[in-house]
């Protein structure tokens, strides 16, 4: 029988949360009410957040801001520090200038990307712990903590359902997904992995994992073509286009959330040979690689079937 679950629509995509047992009205509503608490602190699309009102101030004074956009923001500077810059929060003008948050989507000249390429640099946000604000150095700077804020969101709530009796739970944030809690047979999670070039939810294979969270960063989420060419929503922050590293996605899973959400773009944008220096750094973290060859690569035993017969195992 399908467990109940509630699916609406918040941070920017579709967020289903399935409570098993003990999934009373008021945990979903807590939930719910959580994951837009925090949109609400970190989206770049309302004015009024704590990111939007950090931009607005770019170059010219340091912002106040709530202590958990600021732990955000905080780690978003230790992913861009390990991940050398491959992660960086400071992305927006580049994301801006692709239109592909605002629907504005064109390929830019060279000379725009040029002009905006100085301003991305995660060296540039100054945070101040004890007035607890923040400072992006120079004008026209700007945040954007799409590739860590729904990993945030997850595992907050998460934190929300470790407060009830519930035992089993899914929370699944627009495929940035957790699995909480051990399922009542004892049998592992079973886990669709996206296709890369099809639309959500049709799959190209199945993870088996226990209690984890499985993250997935991939040209499919956003893009737009343009005579025959994809152009999606992960961008090198050192060339200011798409990242091409030869990958179509990475899923990784891990323990948290918020840390499988920053290294899924990461090792998106540094490649399978690249990504390797990081991931050593996560012992405990697993990488599923997919390449536009439609080859399939994986960090280790990991319990992975292939579904979709065009893709195959290296
Ligand atoms: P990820 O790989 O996890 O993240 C990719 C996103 O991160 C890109 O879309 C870009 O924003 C940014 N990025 C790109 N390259 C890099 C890089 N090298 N380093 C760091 N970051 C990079 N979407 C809407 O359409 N409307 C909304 O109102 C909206 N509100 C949102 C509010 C919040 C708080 C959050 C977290 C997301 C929101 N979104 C919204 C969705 C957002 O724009 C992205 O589509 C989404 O976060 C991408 O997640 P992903 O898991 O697919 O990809
Ligand atoms: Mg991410």
């Amino acid at each position: 029988m399908a467990e109940p679950s509630r699916t609406e629509f918040a941070l920017g995509t579709v967020c289903t949360v399935t409570l098993f047992d003990k999934g009373k009205d008021q945990i979903y509503n807590d939930i719910f009410n959580r994951l837009r608490e925090i949109e609400n602190l970190m989206s770049v699309n309302i004015p009024s957040s704590d990111i939007s009102r950090i931009n607005a101030a770019a170059g010219i004074e340091p912002v106040q801001a709530h202590e958990e956009t600021i732990k955000v923001i905080k780690r978003s500077v230790f992913y861009a520090e390990v991940s050398d810059g491959a992660f960086d929060p400071t992305v927006g003008p580049v994301v801006s200038l692709w239109g592909i948050v605002n629907e504005n989507q064109r390929i830019p000249d060279q000379t725009e990307i040029d002009e905006i390429l100085p301003l991305v640099n995660w060296r540039n946000i100054d945070i101040n712990l004890e007035a607890n604000t923040v400072f992006l150095k120079y004008q026209g700077m700007a945040l954007d903590l799409g590739a860590i804020a729904k990993g945030y969101a997850a595992d907050e709530a998460v934190a929300i359902i470790r407060n009830t009796k519930v035992k089993q739970a899914i929370i699944d944030l627009g495929g940035n997904v957790i699995l909480y809690g051990e399922k009542k047979d004892k049998s592992l999670w079973r886990v669709g992995i996206q296709n890369p070039l099809e639309t959500r939810g049709i799959i190209t294979g199945v993870v088996q994992v226990k209690e984890k969270t499985v993250v997935t960063s991939g040209v499919y989420e956003r893009f737009f073509e343009q005579d025959g060419k994809r152009y999606h929503h992960i961008f090198s922050p050192w060339k200011g286009y798409p990242s091409d590293s030869g990958l179509l996605s990475v899923t990784i899973i891990a323990d948290n959330s918020m840390e499988a959400d920053a290294l899924s773009t990461a090792v998106f944008v540094l490649g399978y040979e690249r990504s390797k220096t990081l991931l050593d750094l996560f012992p405990d973290t697993e990488a599923i690689f997919i390449f536009e060859d439609m080859s399939i690569q994986t960090t280790s035993a990991l319990n992975l079937t292939i579904t979709d017969k065009a893709y195959f195992l290296k």
